[in-house]
């Protein structure tokens, strides 16, 4: 045994590790074994390696997630060279740090409330288009040979009220009747066919919605792109972008500089004053998660009979699943407003909210905490396009990015190469500012616990 893993192994395997009913009461000591990065950089480690930077490229796509390695693969598989910039360690933002669930995005706003916000026709378009999403991202990974644990596995959105339960049964039909969209209700009464607890009042089932493990899925997008020789490059922030789209622009970095005809902004979240316009649209949201250790099988199985992915219907919401191939929970919600990401505080809520639900799980330890950035829209939808200097964008997932961003990468690249196969029922949307902008990013904690104590209070 070398002596950092006798530190390891040796002197502190004798303190107990952080249990979730510690956590959750707040009983921080010891905290051997948690860890404040991502579950998922377990299995997909981040790549530090910063090649050199290229003179030049046909397309620079800022930002290197799925919406960035989407365009860039796309791109590639046309015959363009693709540099693809990124500030962190490639993968540093959301694309590696989410939950892994797959959804449509139809779920964001209830269907009659899109009619009356974009006429039945244009309602009824993007949510067909959701669905494609999911299908696009089941045909990449399946053409692409990612080993990333796909799985049309379903999802249980569990109704925290009653009178959820039905609203959520009317919508579903109304999704059936509009977008031809499968789902089932589940009572109350069979709630223990889908989950271990008694603390919901039914809820609906997506069977179509899919998991996988996020790590992978972005570590198999990597190797494609450099297998077909794109260029992923860390520690190279754009830090300014010059030209247009007659003259081509010229970026500049940490590295130095490099010019291409186009770019693509692909920053979500992350999103800051690079490019003005789309700074003022999008606000930064955090949602943080936990991983917990190991689980019996038995309490697993009985916890999660059909292992899904999972959520709740309340405004804050939360969500969580199996981690794929392993018996631990991952369960994500609210970022921890009270204490910085490094400190166990910081997810402490998400503790409590797991074993309120499941509180078998107190003696379970809980292994990993983090926290990313999701990038919200004041309209609460997707926005692609062509900013004022000729520049892309694809951005502003609201939380539910990890088909749309895949998606809306694709297609904002065959945008680029002028495809009509590279239109969406997106593309004709306005893109609203935030009215205040600096305002509206203060505003998050205030306008998050009001909805609490609406979502506590049962409004
Ligand atoms: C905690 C959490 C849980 C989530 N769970 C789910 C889920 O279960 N299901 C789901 O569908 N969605 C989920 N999401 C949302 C989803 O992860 C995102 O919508 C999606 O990953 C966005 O991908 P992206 O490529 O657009 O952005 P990101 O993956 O965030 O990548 C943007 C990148 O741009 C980089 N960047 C920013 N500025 C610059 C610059 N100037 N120069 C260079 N690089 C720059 C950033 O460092 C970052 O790496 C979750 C998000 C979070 C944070």
């Amino acid at each position: 045994m070398g002596f950092d893993e006798f530190l390891e192994k040796g002197s502190i395997a004798e303190e107990p590790v952080l249990t979730a009913g510690d956590l959750a009461r707040g009983h921080l000591k010891p905290t051997r074994g948690l860890t404040f990065r991502p579950y998922w950089w377990e299995a997909a480690p981040r790549q530090h390696t910063s090649p050199a930077l290229p003179k030049r490229s046909d397309v620079v796509i800022v930002g290197s997630g799925f919406t960035g390695l989407s365009a860039a693969l796309t791109l590639l598989r046309h015959g363009r060279s693709v540099v693809v910039l990124e500030r962190g360690v490639p993968g540093y933002g959301a694309s590696t740090r989410n939950g892994g669930q797959i959804g449509s995005g139809n779920q964001k706003f209830r269907v009659k409330r899109l009619i009356e916000l974009r006429g039945p026709a244009k309602a009824a378009a993007m949510l067909r288009e959701g669905v494609r999403m999911l299908d696009y991202i089941e045909h990449l990974i399946a053409t692409e040979k990612i080993a990333c644990h796909f799985k049309r596995c379903g999802r249980f959105r569990a109704a925290v009220q009653p009178e959820h339960y039905e609203s959520m049964a009317r919508d579903m039909e109304d999704l059936h009747a509009i977008a031809d969209v499968e789902s089932f209700m589940v009572p109350k009464s069979e709630l223990h066919s889908e989950i271990g607890t008694d603390v919901f009042f039914g809820g609906s089932i997506l069977p179509q919605d899919a998991s996988l493990h996020p790590g992978l899925y972005h570590a198999g997008l990597m190797q494609r792109i450099q297998e077909g020789g794109g260029h992923i490059i860390g520690n190279a922030a754009a830090q300014d972008i010059s030209g247009d789209e007659h003259d081509g622009h010229s970026i500049t970095t940490p590295l130095g500089s490099i010019k291409a005809r186009d770019v693509i902004i692909a920053t979500n979240g992350y999103t800051d004053g690079l490019v003005p316009e789309l700074g003022r649209r999008i606000v930064p949201i955090g949602s943080g998660l936990i991983a917990t250790g190991e689980i019996p099988e038995d309490t697993l199985s009985r916890l999660l009979p059909k292992n899904r992915v999972y959520g709740n219907t309340n405004r804050v919401f939360y969500y969580f699943r199996a981690a794929p191939g392993e018996r631990r929970l991952i369960w994500g919600g609210r970022v921890g407003r009270l204490a910085n990401n490094t400190s166990p505080l910081a997810f402490r809520h998400l503790a409590r909210d797991m074993l309120h639900v499941f509180p078998e799980l107190a003696d379970v330890p809980v292994t990993h905490g983090w926290d990313g950035t999701i990038g919200y829209t004041y309209d609460e939808v997707p926005h692609l396009g062509r900013a004022a200097t000729g520049m892309y964008y694809a951005l502003g997932y609201c939380g539910t990015g990890v088909s749309r961003a895949t998606y809306f990468g694709n297609k904002i690249a065959l945008q680029l190469l002028g495809r009509s196969d590279g239109r969406t029922a997106f593309d004709d949307l306005s893109f609203p500012s935030f009215p205040v902008h600096t305002l509206a990013k203060r505003a998050v904690p205030v306008v998050e616990t009001w909805y609490r104590f609406l979502d506590a209070t049962k409004r």
